[in-house]
């Protein structure tokens, strides 16, 4: 089923700004689209309003073709699991996975036998079979949220909405947890949007990740895209590690201060010609130690091992302030003080307005 929002804008009675800005997100059938962001940056209120739990001020939510403001909750056959989806305490697995289908109204309930079926059935999917008699308190955080899940999938949604699901558990529950959605999610191919603010999770489980901020939508696009393609200073500096120097485009060429930059491949400087701006940078796009035209003479401030790889922060000493994180190997000899050529492999240029903006 594939779901448009369009236009979205939501207001809360007393609040400042819109929690949505003129929202406009399109899933298609079978898609897993992550919506990543900050706290506060309207995650949940989307995800709510596609549901049809909140009413947007203006725009609409089209689940196919039908405009689902004309549809109840219950017609848009919604799954929707929260961070923490309380399970009924007092019911065993079989009975909370059941639930949905036993609170039909008569003539649309499965008989007995046939609910029974399906909750093993998802029991099994979710790689529970054997705590089907379990109550909530004798699982793990994990358990419990693919209990959730199952629950949730027991009413055959035609569409699935995750709202931070994994967000209470411990990172390596998380980890797991991730991998197995995936592969449930490839098995069932249900739409599904899922809300997370942890961008590892959005950039390995989803099709596509968009990016919420501040009530807006900065990008939206596939996990590589975002990460090597940032939109907007923002992406930039929100997905992945980077620095962020103050620089200026001169007809056309970068410069931290007097110094033009020759960068190989300037993502986003494109079509500015004169302003100042803000000039972001991996720690993996630094190269130390090769000398060429491109090359500019940087100091090592400290070093330090992290991970697999070496860090190096730098200092640029025409340019007073500015301090980069540089990834090297951890063969590399670098010493603190010395100095040594330095080149960009890589880097984006935002001019400030858009920086601004925000
Ligand atoms: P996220 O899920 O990305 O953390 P939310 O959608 O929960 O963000 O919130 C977006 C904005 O709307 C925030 O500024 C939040 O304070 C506000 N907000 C959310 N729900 C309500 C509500 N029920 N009443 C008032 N303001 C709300
Ligand atoms: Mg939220």
């Amino acid at each position: 089923m594939r779901i448009r929002a369009e236009n979205i804008v939501k207001t809360f009675p007393g609040a400042g700004r819109a929690a949505l800005r003129d929202v406009s997100l399109s899933v298609a059938s079978g898609e897993l689209v992550a919506l990543l962001g900050p706290s506060g940056g309207g995650k949940t209120t989307l995800l709510r309003v596609i549901a049809g739990l909140d009413a947007p001020d203006s725009g609409a939510v089209f689940f196919g073709d039908l405009d689902a403001s004309r549809a109840s909750v219950q017609e848009r056959r919604v799954g929707f699991v929260f961070q923490s989806y309380a399970l009924f305490r007092h019911m065993t697995v079989e009975e909370n996975v059941s639930f949905g289908l036993d609170v039909r109204a008569r003539a649309d309930r499965p008989s007995k036998a046939e609910i029974r079926r399906r909750a093993h059935e998802l029991i099994e999917l979710v790689q529970l079979k054997g705590f089907e008699k379990r109550r909530p308190a004798q699982l793990s955080g994990g358990q419990r949220q693919r209990v959730a899940l199952a629950r949730a999938l027991a009413v055959e949604p035609r569409v699935l909405l995750l709202d931070e699901p994994f967000g209470a558990l411990d990172a390596k529950v998380r980890r797991e947890l991730r991998g197995w959605l995936r592969e449930l999610h490839d098995r069932t191919g249900h739409t599904t949007i899922f809300v997370t603010h942890d961008q590892d999770e959005a950039m390995e489980l989803a099709d596509r990740v968009a990016v919420l901020n501040g009530g807006r939508i900065e990008q939206i696009g596939a996990p590589d895209e975002i990460y090597d393609h940032p939109a907007t200073a923002f992406v930039h500096e929100f997905i992945g590690e980077s620095s962020a120097l103050d620089a200026q485009m001169r007809e056309g060429r970068l410069f931290l201060g007097d110094r033009a930059l020759d960068v190989t491949q300037p993502h986003a400087a494109a079509g500015t010609l004169w302003g100042a701006g803000r000039l972001f940078v991996r720690p993996q796009d630094v190269v130390i130690g090769e000398d060429g035209p491109d090359a500019v003479e940087a100091e090592i401030v400290s070093v330090r091992r992290a991970g697999a790889a070496r860090r190096a922060e730098i200092a640029l000493p025409f340019a007073p302030r500015a301090r980069l994180e540089a990834e090297a190997p951890v063969l590399a000899s670098l010493r603190p003080g010395e100095r040594v050529p330095v080149r960009f492999r890589r880097a984006a240029f935002y001019p400030v307005e858009a920086v601004a903006a925000e």
